[in-house]
């Protein structure tokens, strides 16, 4: 069973419950306790009926070509297809029970309390099996309930084959108002209307069939539980066959996969290992159809035991979007591009004005249209490697897919500085690349006459000569001709020009120091231009001197 402590990784808010005030816990709670617990060691597993008797697994017939899913235009945002292109972030979830009202079939089934309780545990314990597998993927879930009031149709479900879904999928869902010609078209408008209603990333439906007074607890067509790969919806009956209501978890969490792409692996299914699937075109070499790579527990097996033991292999995991193939322990398919620019920027003597633009590059597919649910969180801006600043939006938040910024800050210090703009996106992710604009700050007496040290203090050792260095500009006309430096207040001297020669608008310096004592020096410098003008304000380094220890070092043969 999952643990209480897991129970608290996932957020879930349940609207219009049945239950009463905290309903998802409250559930939760007695699901812990069931004396119907499955126990895994029982010889009762060998006579589970399988999920591996024949695909479960199908394609929407309404599903468009992946260049075609763009329907409303080029966008990065999840379209209307796209309800569940990777198991990460928020997924509101229809709970639909449908429940015969005899105008056309005999209705020989009819939803109890217990009942109902029971699939909303039973699929909140396999939401819940999914979120605590994979920490990074941060799912969490909002349930749509149409479980505590069954949804009518017309027919009895459970006497009819599974293709009959065309009149009670239509029928549940015209009686909440969707009213598409095409069935799978209403299940979309419904997940759609979910997911924005609940601001979610993702939605999809999870039908229930009543088959308590059905002899093999199956459709007449010995169909049981399926999904549509890729949503937009999944079915199962109470009892699941053989399986049992006790199991409905283990069946959820299953076709839960097959919603995200996840592939059968069970031989029946015939899925070859080359067969890829997802976002990212996992192939599927855990299958039991042919020689694969892999062959271990996993989900996508069907049976109990594998839901039991978390068993998730890491071929299914990829075909749900769950792979990282970069250093940060972000998903791939959250892990973007921020490209950032600056379009305006503006100075005035120490104040500076700069404004750009952010935009999220989802992670690409290799299979799909490129999609994100990313969105940006925040502009920062900093001088010299300094601390980030953060930039404001033009608009109201930070919380789109692009934005456009500004920030006003004050740069004292004369000399030449580096302004970096980077966004930050809310999966982590940072510009791989961040938009830099040079500063230039004059000094208030010296003008464009400006020496710098390379830091502001460093530490020597008595007896260890300390190369300083630094950078002079004169950064209005005419060319730094000569860096002098003293120590200590003494005597003026010549410091070194790196490129061999003072004759540029911009010289890096070096200045020796040979430390004596343990005291510690200030060294002073200032730059001489073309004009023969000497820079007044003076640069200044402050070196401490530590004294020199004597390490033994182990003896490295060479
Ligand atoms: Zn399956």
């Amino acid at each position: 069973m999952i643990k209480k402590s897991v129970l608290a990784l996932l957020i879930m808010v349940v609207m219009l419950s049945l239950w009463g005030q905290r309903p998802a816990l409250a559930v939760q709670g007695q699901a812990d306790s069931s004396p119907r617990r499955f126990d895994p060691s029982s010889t009762n597993l060998q006579a589970q009926a399988s999920l591996a008797e024949r695909p479960d697994a199908f394609t929407a017939p309404d599903m468009p070509s992946v260049g075609k899913l763009s329907v409303a235009g080029p966008s990065i945002k999840p379209g209307y297809y796209q309800t569940s292109e990777y198991m990460a972030g928020s997924v509101a979830v229809g709970i639909v029970l449908v429940q015969s009202n005899g105008k056309v079939d005999p209705s020989t089934e009819d939803w109890t309390l217990d009942q109902k309780r029971l699939v909303f545990d039973k699929v909140t314990t396999a939401l819940n099996w999914w979120a605590a597998l994979e920490p990074r993927a941060h799912l969490s879930f909002v349930v749509d309930d149409h479980f505590s009031a069954p949804l009518p149709t017309d027919v009895e479900p459970i006497t009819r084959p599974y293709t009959d879904e065309k009149y009670w999928v239509a029928d549940a869902m015209g009686a909440l108002g969707y009213t598409a010609i095409s069935y799978f078209a209403r299940v979309r408008d419904y997940n759609n209307a979910l997911r924005d209603n609940y601001h979610t990333d993702w939605a999809f439906t999870i039908f229930v069939v009543n088959d308590a007074h059905d002899g093999d607890h199956s459709f007449s067509n010995d169909y049981f539980a399926y999904a549509y790969v890729g949503g937009p919806f999944m079915v199962m009956t109470y009892n699941n066959a053989n399986y049992g209501p006790e199991n409905m978890d283990a069946v959820a969490a299953h076709e839960i996969g097959h919603i995200f792409y996840a592939l059968d692996q069970y031989a029946a299914a015939g899925q070859s290992c080359v067969s890829r699937s997802g976002y990212l075109a996992v192939e599927n070499q855990n299958s039991q159809s042919g020689a694969c790579a892999m062959n271990v527990e996993s989900i996508m097996r069907g049976q109990v035991s594998p839901y039991l033991r978390h068993a998730l292999d890491p071929y299914a995991a990829g075909q749900i979007g769950w792979h990282v193939s970069n250093g940060d322990n972000i998903l791939d398919p959250l892990h973007t591009d921020l490209p950032i620019t600056i379009t305006d920027f503006v100075q005035s003597g120490n104040s500076v004005v700069v404004s750009g633009t952010a935009e999220i590059v989802p992670y690409p597919s290799p299979s799909r249209a490129s999609v994100t649910i990313n969105t940006l969180t925040g502009v920062q801006v900093r001088l010299d490697q300094g601390e980030w600043q953060l930039a404001l939006p033009d608009d109201e938040a930070f919380d789109g897919v692009t934005e456009t910024y500004h920030l006003a800050t004050n740069v004292i210090t004369p000399g030449l500085h580096t302004l970096q703009v980077t966004a930050l996106d809310s999966a982590g992710n940072i510009s791989m690349q961040f938009a830099s604009r040079t500063v230039a700050i004059l000094d208030p007496v010296d003008g464009g006459l400006i020496t710098t040290f390379d830091s502001s203090a460093r530490q020597a050792r008595v007896g260890q000569r300390l190369d300083v260095t630094g950078v002079a500009y004169q950064l209005e006309s005419g060319a730094v001709t000569n860096v002098q430096y003293r120590v200590n207040g003494g005597e003026w001297h010549s410091a070194a020009p790196q490129d061999g020669k003072f004759d540029s608008r911009q010289e890096a310096f070096t200045v020796e120091l040979d430390p004596l004592d343990n005291s510690s020096y200030l060294i002073e410098a200032r730059a001489t231009d073309s004009t023969g003008k000497t820079e007044t304000t003076l640069a200044s380094l402050n070196v401490t001197v530590k004294p020199t220890y004597t390490v033994f070092l182990p003896t490295i043969a060479r």
